[in-house]
This record gives C-alpha cells, sequence and structure tokens, in this order.
C-alpha cells in the first residue's frame, strides 16, 4: 500500500469507503444470481474474492495497529473494532487460493442445484410431473394420497443424492483452509469466527438439551400404535398436522401476509430508520430456496451523517398451494425482523453493520425467530388470523392441535441439532468419502428424528453448500435459546409481547448497537442473564394442562390492549418485486401497496 494516512480518522473514512463499495458490489451481484438471473456468476465469484482480499489485507491491518498507537478516544475506540475485524479475516497466501477454489466450486454446486429439474412421477398417470424441492416438501405434509407422498419423498431423496460426491469435495477443500491456518477443522474456523466460542463449549450446550428432551422419541413410538407407520419419513407431519395445515390454512392466505406483517410491526413500534426494504415473496424456478436477509447498501455515514440503509428479503411462497401461505408469512416476519435489527444501527463503521463477522449468527436469529415466534403464539393468532369470512382463528382449533402434537413438542431442536451434529462430524472425518458422508448421514438423521426408514435428507439443506452458512446451524439453535430466554423475560416484565411497543422499544435499545459486542453480552444486556437452556428446556418439557394454561393466560391480556388503527407507518421505502419485475411500492402508503400486491397475486399461476 502506497498510501500513507495522516491521522487515524483519515485511515477509518479510507476503510468504511472502500468496504463500502466491495461490500456493494458483491451483494448486489449476489442477490442477482440468487433471485435466478446467473448471468452474473462470474461477477460475483470475482467480487466475493476481492471483497475477501480486503478483509484478510495484512497492509491494512498493520496500519491500523500503527494509527491505534497514535490516537485515543473516539478514534482510537474506533480503529480497535475495524483491528479486530481484520483480525477475524487474517490468513496466510498459502491459504487465499484453497479459499478461491472452494468458491469456485461452490458456484458450480449452485448452479447444478439451481437449474436441474425438480420434479417427481406421478404414481398413477406415471407422469414426470415438475415441482420445485419446497413444493414436493409441502405435497409431503399436505397430500391425502401416501402415494404421492412417498413420491416427493423418493424423489427428494434422489436430488440429494445428486450433489453428495460435489459436496465432498467442498468439505476438504474447506478443511484443507481451515488447518493452514491453524484450526483443527472447517467447523473448529467457523464457530470461533461466528460466534467467538470452541467447538466443547457450543457441542455441550446442545448434548445438554438432547439429553433433557430425547425422552419424547418414547412419546412418538408410543403415537405409532395409534397411527400405524407414523414414522415413515412421508407419514410423519401429514398424520400429526396434515388436517391441521388444512384447517388452518384459511386463516393464513399468503395474500394478508404483507397487512398482517405491516399491522404488527406497527404495533410493536418497529422503526425501519428511513431504510429502503425490496421484497421477493414468491417462489420461482431457479430462484434460491431458502429465505433470506442481506443488506446491499449497510448503515454508513458520510462526513457524520448517517446514510440509511438499503436491504433485500426473500421467501418462497406458493401461490394457491395449501399450506404455503402460514410458512410465507413466517418467513415474511422471520426476515423482517432481521431487516429491522440492522437496519436501526447507529455505528458508524460499516464493517459492524452486516450479517458478517463479527455480526454472531446467534444473536442475528435472535432478532428473526423472535419476529416469527409472534406471529406463531396463538394470541397473535387470535388477534391477526382471520378468514375470509373475517372469522378469527379459533382458540378450539389451537387446542386440538395442542393435544395432538404435544408429545412432539420436546422434540423441537432435534431437526437444528440434527444439522450440527452432521457438520460436526462430517469436518471431523479424517478420509471422507462420499460413500461416508452418506452413512454419517443416515446414522444422524436415525438418531435426531428416529424414523423407520433411512434417509439422506440433510443433503437437500441449502447452508452446507455455502461457505458464509456452512458449519453455522447452530447459531439458529442458540437462538432458539436466546429467543425462549427473551420471551420469558418480557412475559415477566409486561404480561405480553404481541403489540407492546416496550418490546419494540427494548429491542431497538440493542439494536443500535448492531454487532458491536458478542452474543453472549448483547443477550445479558437484554434478558439480564447469561445465555443458557433453562427457559427452552423449561418451555418445551411443561405439562399439556401447563402449556394450556399458559396461552389462554396470554389470550385474555391480549385482549386488554387495545387494537391500533391507524396507518401502518414503519418509516422506510418499501418495494414489491418479482424477479426483475417491480410490483408495488408504498410511495402512496402502506395499503395501496398491499391492494396493488395482493391484485398481482391473483394473476400469479
Ligand atoms: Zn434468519
Amino acid at each position: 500500500m502506497n498510501k500513507k494516512f495522516m491521522t487515524g480518522l483519515d485511515l477509518l473514512n479510507h476503510l468504511n469507503r472502500t468496504y463500502l463499495k466491495l461490500h456493494k458490489a458483491y451483494e448486489r451481484a449476489f442477490w442477482t444470481s440468487y433471485m435466478g438471473d446467473h448471468s452474473v456468476d462470474k461477477r460475483m465469484t470475482i467480487a466475493q474474492k476481492e471483497r475477501d482480499n480486503f478483509r484478510s489485507n495484512r497492509e491494512l491491518k498493520t496500519e491500523v495497529e500503527k494509527q491505534i498507537l497514535k490516537s485515543k478516544g473516539e478514534t482510537k475506540r474506533r480503529l480497535e473494532i475495524w483491528n479486530n475485524f481484520f483480525g477475524l479475516f487474517q490468513i496466510p497466501l498459502s491459504a487465499v487460493s484453497i479459499k478461491n477454489e472452494a468458491i469456485e466450486l461452490e458456484s458450480e454446486v449452485m448452479k447444478k442445484r439451481t437449474t436441474r429439474k425438480e420434479g417427481y412421477i406421478d404414481p398413477v398417470t406415471k407422469k414426470f410431473i415438475v415441482a420445485s424441492e419446497n413444493k414436493m416438501r409441502v405435497l409431503m405434509r399436505t397430500n391425502q394420497n401416501e402415494k404421492v407422498r412417498k413420491a416427493c419423498f423418493e424423489s427428494l431423496e434422489k436430488l440429494a443424492g445428486e450433489c453428495v460426491s460435489d459436496y465432498v469435495k467442498q468439505v476438504k477443500q474447506r478443511n484443507k483452509f481451515a488447518k493452514v491456518i491453524g484450526y483443527k477443522d472447517f467447523y473448529d474456523y467457523k464457530i470461533h469466527i461466528d460466534e467467538g466460542m470452541s467447538k466443547k463449549e457450543l457441542f455441550a450446550i446442545f448434548e445438554d438439551v438432547y439429553k433433557k428432551t430425547k425422552y419424547a422419541f418414547k412419546n412418538v413410538r408410543k403415537l405409532e400404535k395409534v397411527y400405524p407407520n407414523l414414522r415413515k419419513p412421508w407419514n410423519f407431519s401429514f398424520m400429526l398436522t396434515g388436517d391441521f395445515v388444512k384447517e388452518e390454512d384459511q386463516y393464513f392466505q399468503f395474500e394478508n401476509a404483507l397487512s398482517y406483517w405491516g399491522k404488527s410491526f406497527n404495533a410493536l413500534g418497529v422503526d425501519f430508520q428511513q431504510g429502503s426494504i425490496n421484497l421477493d415473496l414468491i417462489d420461482r424456478k431457479g430462484k434460491y430456496n431458502n429465505g433470506f436477509c442481506h443488506w446491499p447498501v449497510p448503515i454508513h455515514y458520510e462526513g457524520g451523517r448517517r446514510i440509511p440503509g438499503v436491504c433485500d428479503f426473500t421467501s418462497n411462497a406458493i401461490v394457491n398451494q395449501v399450506g404455503s401461505g402460514i410458512n410465507g408469512i413466517h418467513t415474511l416476519f422471520h426476515e423482517a425482523g432481521h431487516a429491522a435489527h440492522l437496519l436501526n444501527s447507529t455505528q458508524e463503521d460499516c464493517c459492524i453493520n452486516t450479517e458478517y463477522p463479527p455480526s454472531t449468527v446467534s444473536w442475528a436469529e435472535t432478532q428473526s425467530m423472535f419476529m416469527d415466534s409472534i406471529s406463531a403464539s396463538i394470541e397473535w393468532k387470535m388477534r391477526y388470523a382471520k378468514n375470509a369470512n373475517g372469522k378469527s382463528y379459533p382458540f378450539e382449533l389451537y387446542e386440538k392441535k395442542a393435544r395432538k402434537i404435544y408429545p412432539l413438542i420436546p422434540l423441537d431442536l432435534m431437526g437444528i441439532m440434527f444439522v450440527v451434529f452432521f457438520e460436526k462430524e462430517i469436518y471431523e472425518c479424517k478420509n471422507l468419502t462420499a460413500e461416508i458422508a452418506i452413512k454419517i448421514a443416515k446414522r444422524i438423521y436415525k438418531k435426531y428424528f428416529d424414523r423407520s426408514v433411512d434417509s439422506i435428507s440433510i443433503f437437500n439443506v441449502p447452508h452446507i453448500y455455502n461457505w458464509e452458512s456452512a458449519a453455522y446451524y447452530h447459531g439458529y439453535g442458540l437462538a432458539e435459546l436466546g429467543v425462549e430466554q427473551w420471551r420469558e423475560y418480557f412475559l415477566k416484565k409486561y404480561g405480553y409481547i404481541v403489540d407492546n411497543p416496550n418490546v419494540g422499544r427494548e429491542m431497538r435499545e440493542v439494536w443500535k448497537y448492531s454487532a458491536l459486542y458478542a452474543s453472549n453480552k448483547f443477550i445479558k444486556m437484554a434478558t439480564g442473564k447469561s445465555l443458557g437452556p433453562n427457559a427452552y428446556v423449561k418451555s418445551v418439557t411443561k405439562p399439556l394442562n401447563g402449556i394450556l394454561s399458559d396461552a389462554k393466560k396470554r389470550v385474555v391480556r391480549l385482549q386488554k390492549v387495545p387494537h391500533i388503527n391507524k396507518a401502518v407507518k414503519l418509516n422506510a421505502r418499501i418495494s414489491m418485486y418479482h424477479g426483475k419485475k417491480k410490483i408495488a411500492d408504498n410511495s402512496k402508503g402502506f395499503g395501496s401497496m398491499d391492494r396493488t400486491y395482493r391484485a398481482w397475486l391473483k394473476t400469479v399461476k
């Protein structure tokens, strides 16, 4: 680097400007690619490398260290943020090319997974029916015909098998990288970077949860006597929740999603701080098949002035598919929770205003999962979720469902632990081959789901193929624990969460620090306690009568809270997209955007 920086402030300005530019270039291409236009893939890969080279730049780190010695006060504090940031990404030259190769492998897998033919063979006509992975998953939960459900399962298994050898190549490349920079394996590296924890600390928490909840597998075996073949993968969700999916669907029509979301966030007092939000909510061929939120323009400062951020988020709702509306609404609340979190930052240094380290997965997911826990609560459903005749979601339906699924509630975290412990074993495996990977996949599936048929469905989890999201699923698990702890705190303090502006206010208080602190410090600031599994375990092992009486109490409490009927004002510029096509925006108000989007949904096939 030839440039000399006279003052620490000069350096800070340079770092912020440069990182913002590199980050933007990558994130813009990333969104285009993930929304289905792969013509930008080459550009995306180059942009990612350029951003990564900046983050791992040794000379910049040395310059920051030099300026720290000369600075004090606020400038010094901010330079320490960048020093920590660069410290997380320092990699020796020999490891750079290893990572670059890993990124190229990833781009190939991504293309394969998004351009392949997806669907199943109709058991009656024997014809191939085109259906996305997401659609087949919904069919497995809801289709009356067992043969169709089984056909979807088999087809999903086949798709899962197609990428195993590519995946093994990716794992080896990632482990090679981790070892060169001094970690035991890629998981060891990721847990250090993403959470600032050790593998030992992390797995001990989940082993504790597993021990305290696995008793419920016995409940399932007992249930199988009532529902023969229940433990077949294509029967499980259908037999236990399939009827409810249909019965509940009328209250969760996707056309109401925007209105539910806008009104609830408004009543909660969420303020997006003048940010711009672009949403692409409907499933499409070639589009990435999992919801996510990212910030092409994170909060940054120009000449001391705060510049609002831009964020994009997506879900994969399938229009007119029974059961898809509730998932779409859930994802909308989830991703909007992410959006609210980082758009509320007041931190001047943009390196802590993105979802990447030092931002932790667990703290980020605590915000989003807290929001989706709101739309999943019975009191929210009874207040907001209405069918076409204006009838509210009935408590009886909640009770009927609770009675049926309550033996399974303790197993709630198994789906997350399944991915966590699979990746742990995969990255710890000495001589991994496709065959061994498949064996591990089946064994872990058995342990965390106890189904009567083997499955390699883990290879359909998109996170495992992507560098940033591989070995990071534990973040969701830690967040689940954090959410329960936060809910317990709010319920104790205020008695209610839905439509409680105090909840929004307290969340904003911690959101403004963005990723300034480690997850555990944030949890303590928010709830007064260190993160632990107690609130979670207490909630999922509660007896049925406790679950029902608590639910009733929360419903009664919310009845005392007045409805907020004023116009939705989220202090954001919101635009609705479908791929590159803009459908609606809120320039004439949230209500007008909602109406235009609803009308457009009717035209989607
Ligand atoms: Zn999330």
